[in-house]
């Protein structure tokens, strides 16, 4: 539904200018949750300007259903944004900030009571509808935002960081909330944060970015287990990233040989990585401890610390040969400098830089 087609926006020139997006394509579908993730100016925000209309992309195009929307100014183009702040006008009540776009587009005043009396039942404000913006709390004032961008129906609703103005409670809350509201409207979400955990559960795809690169496009469960970049891998969750040998190599398989020795199958990025060193990541959770003893186990060491956490323990093991390892564990550990075994997931994940 919006396809941004070998986009590149630079600021500034010459010794000053900056690639906040370089040769950037995307494809995001309709009545998706789309999330850009990434760290801080890796160029989230300068995408989401370009699709509002509020910044022209210096090379490539943005279409949107199949349409070149480059001319359109913001407010000819059938998308809405919400902001970090809200932006709500602080004098009007609830209801007239809801209605406010649909006031701006002449429509009639009792189609501007309808789609209004509906928002509010969307949001769960109908109660408060009377109040002024600026005596509602924060998580109130997020949702009126959220109700006055739906209101004149976009096709997609852009949110940049809306949530992370809320504590972490009321954030977990808006999380599923907005989750909610996106499938029920069927407008397509284009979601900004920088935080893995948010973008993991609410969307439907994740694409996660890096000094103006797009490094991987995927459903959570695919970022999160089968992250192809090493960068990837890093920014969501804890990992742990081996050193390996890789051998046998057969399209987008091959097989990894560890520290300790023992060899295991693996999933390539790309096919035909080189042979020779590469890493490999697996998931604190994805590993079990056990006896040194054990034959079940590929790798073995000695507990250093052990981190608890309330649902469970990392306990952080030294490898033989130096490495350190995470393990996700529920069970009792002792944290004496034991020797453990370390049983593998049955294939690895090779990541490349
Ligand atoms: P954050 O999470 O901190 O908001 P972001 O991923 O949204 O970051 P952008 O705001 O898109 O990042 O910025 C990408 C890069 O472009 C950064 O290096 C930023 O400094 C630069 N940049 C953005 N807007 C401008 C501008 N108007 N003039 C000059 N440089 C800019």
């Amino acid at each position: 539904m919006i396809l941004a087609e070998n986009v590149t926006k630079t600021f500034g020139q010459g010794d000053t200018k900056v690639h906040a997006l370089d040769d950037v394509s995307v494809n995001i579908r309709e009545n998706e949750f789309f999330t850009l993730l990434g760290p801080s100016g890796c160029g989230k925000t300068t995408l989401l300007r370009l699709i509002a209309g509020f910044d022209l992309p210096t090379r490539g195009n943005i279409l949107l259903d199949g349409q070149e929307i480059g001319h359109l100014p913001p407010y000819k183009r059938p998308v809405n944004t919400v902001f970090q702040n809200y932006a709500l006008f602080p004098h009007m009540t609830v209801a007239r900030n809801i209605g406010f776009g649909l006031e701006m587009q002449g429509r009639s005043k009792s189609e501007i009571k309808q789609a209004t009396e509906e928002m509010l039942g969307l949001v769960q404000m109908e109660h408060l509808a009377n109040r002024q913006t600026d005596q509602l709390s924060g998580g109130q004032q997020q949702r009126v935002a959220l109700a006055r961008a739906l209101a004149p129906r976009p096709k997609v609703l852009l949110l940049d960081e809306p949530l992370s103005a809320l504590d972490l409670k009321l954030r977990k809350e808006m999380q599923i909330e907005l989750k909610r509201l996106q499938s029920e409207t069927g407008i397509t979400f284009v979601f900004v944060t920088h935080d893995q955990e948010e973008a993991l559960t609410m969307s439907d795809r994740i694409a996660v970015m890096k000094a103006g690169h797009i490094l991987q496009v995927g459903r959570p469960k695919e970022i999160y287990n089968q992250p192809a970049r090493r960068f990837v891998a890093d920014f969501i969750g804890d990992i742990n990233i081996f050193e390996v040998t890789l051998d046998q190599v057969d399209g987008l398989a091959g097989r990894v040989t560890l520290p300790g020795g023992a060899t295991l199958p693996a999933d390539l990025p790309e096919p035909d990585v080189a042979a020779g060193t590469v890493s490999v990541a697996i998931r604190p959770e994805n590993m079990l401890l056990t006896d040194a003893g054990d034959k079940a186990a590929k790798l073995t060491g000695t507990v250093t610390n052990v981190v608890y956490f309330g649902a469970g323990s990392n306990v952080h093991v030294a490898l033989k040969g130096g490495a350190e390892v995470i393990v996700r564990t529920s069970g009792e550990v002792r944290s004496d400098g034991h020797e453990v075994g370390l049983i593998l997931p049955d294939r690895v994940q090779v990541l490349v830089d």
